[in-house]
């Protein structure tokens, strides 16, 4: 089992310390040559979307990875993560332009959008699929506004959905990397093997 974790920008050595932490052997991609590599699934980590999707299109690292997700590699998109996998984006300003994206999965991503979260918050919340409540740091968070049918709704908070499925796709806007409970990682070993 080997995972690709995308290390254009934002927390992707968190991803990789989870990784590691569950035995979960991982590579990081920062160019196509990275990519080329044999990989099992692929985790999109946290950080600005906007750069990350500039930089995969002008490494042409967006449309083989695109390729992939569509012929059925599992990805886990956290936060920014989340905004590159989905087909709509909005609640950018007019100075900020969408970014490049996957753009694979079928739901719309309202950005930095919950009304406290200008800053950052910490909730607990229930996770379907999991036991108990998962810690959940959002960090100008994006949330899920509007989804097709073949995406699963797994968590909400204040009403607004904040991870989902899509068949192999996964997305969280929060950061799972950030807090201890290693178990929305292990939910997406899980999608990993049982491809
Ligand atoms: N606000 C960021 C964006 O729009 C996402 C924040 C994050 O990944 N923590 O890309």
């Amino acid at each position: 089992m080997r995972i690709a974790v995308l290390a254009l920008q934002g927390a992707f050595l968190e991803h990789e310390m989870m990784l590691r932490k569950l035995g979960i052997d991982c590579f990081e991609v920062r160019r196509l040559e990275d990519w080329q590599q044999e990989k099992d699934g692929l985790i999109i980590p946290g950080g600005e979307s906007t750069t990350q999707g500039k930089l995969l299109r002008d490494l042409s690292l967006l449309d083989p990875i695109r390729e992939a997700i569509e012929a059925g590699l599992p990805v886990f998109g956290t936060c920014a993560g989340l905004i590159l996998l989905a087909r709509e984006v909005e609640g950018n300003s007019p100075s900020v332009p969408v970014p490049p994206r996957l753009g694979t999965m079928r739901m719309t991503a309202a950005r930095n959008a919950y009304g406290r979260q200008l800053g950052s918050f910490h909730t607990e919340a229930p996770f379907k699929g999991i036991d108990g409540d998962i810690p959940m740091t959002f960090i100008r968070a994006p949330y899920i506004k509007e989804s097709a049918d073949e995406v699963e709704t797994l968590s909400e908070v204040d009403g607004y959905i904040v991870a989902a499925r899509q068949g192999n796709q996964l997305v969280a806007a929060f950061h799972p990397e950030l807090d201890s409970d290693m178990r929305v990682h292990e939910y997406f070993m899980e999608m990993v093997k049982g491809r």
